[in-house]
């Protein structure tokens, strides 16, 4: 079974090569709330194995977190997974379609962009979020002033694995197997998947457990927690909201705990003891797992 075989920090002088040996590395460029204020800035994080990257989230900070971090640029993101439509996950993925259409591709010869994104939620992202930046074309080009999600990006689209207990989609890409699975995120009224705006979490490879933002969500760890190398999890530091309390973690089981470490925390971390639990999920380290 896939096991975390080491934890190696970055020395972003020197730029992570986006590049593995075969292994599947995980690397956080953020790993704090919306608003988490420096070093922790917001969670996004880079999944990488043998030549293939995927970089899941680019919210406000993501730009100047993933240098600072990482020392990779971020105009050298090839592929980019968006989790869902809050402004700490997308709100920089306008200027990253925008670099490719202008520079990228026509003065520097890159392959156009790729996009990771389920059929449900590409309208969405582009009609709500999207296109009010993006869709001003600079030129008109074939009597058309205005383009489309698809003029920006390539696709890839998972397609549905099961719908219940709850909604999961998978796909393999470039020797990456992903799962992406709904999560019971905003309203924090809302009764499970079905009526939650949606929002995915990632098991990747089959073993990684990534919980993407959602509030406590027992039944979700369940779903994954035993097939788990690692899990990293949403967490906050008061009950109720949107998020997921550290205090509804301290009653899992032992064995859930100490492969737990904790993501989209905010600054005052460090008020929390979490010896039970994995850790605090850290900027700029390479998670090797094989
Ligand atoms: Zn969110």
């Amino acid at each position: 079974m896939a096991r975390l075989l080491d934890k190696v920090l970055i020395d972003p002088k020197v730029p992570y090569s986006l590049k593995t040996d075969g292994n599947l590395e995980l690397v956080f460029y953020g790993v704090g709330s919306m608003f988490a204020e420096r070093p922790l800035r917001q969670t996004g994080f880079l999944l990488c194995k043998g030549d293939t990257h995927i970089m899941v989230d680019a919210g406000r900070t993501a730009p100047e977190a993933l240098v600072d971090a990482t020392g990779v640029k971020f105009t050298d993101i090839q592929v980019m997974l968006p989790t869902h439509s809050h402004p700490d996950h997308v709100n920089a993925i306008g200027e990253w379609l925008t670099w490719y259409r202008y520079i990228g591709i026509p003065f520097l010869k890159r392959p156009r962009p790729i996009t990771i994104i389920g059929e449900t939620y590409m309208p969405i992202l582009w009609n709500e979020t999207l296109r009010g930046g993006v869709k001003y074309n600079e030129r008109i080009e074939d009597g058309r002033k205005y383009l489309n999600f698809g003029d920006m990006t390539d696709f890839i689209i998972p397609k549905f694995k099961v719908f219940q207990p709850r909604e999961v989609l998978e796909v393999d890409f470039g020797g990456i197997h992903l799962e992406l699975f709904r999560t019971v995120h905003v309203p924090d009224s809302s009764g499970g998947w079905e009526d939650s705006f949606i929002s995915y979490g990632l098991v990747v490879d089959d073993h990684l457990f990534i919980s993407g933002d959602t509030r406590f969500d027992r039944g979700l760890l369940q779903m994954y927690e035993r097939q788990s190398s690692a899990m990293f999890c949403d967490v906050q530091f008061y009950p109720a909201g949107v998020h997921a309390p550290l205090n509804d973690y301290r009653g899992l089981p032992g064995f859930v705990k100490e492969k737990t470490y904790f993501i989209h925390y905010s600054n005052d971390y460090h008020r929390h003891d979490i010896p039970e639990f994995g850790g605090w999920a850290k900027q700029g380290v390479r998670y090797i797992f094989g």
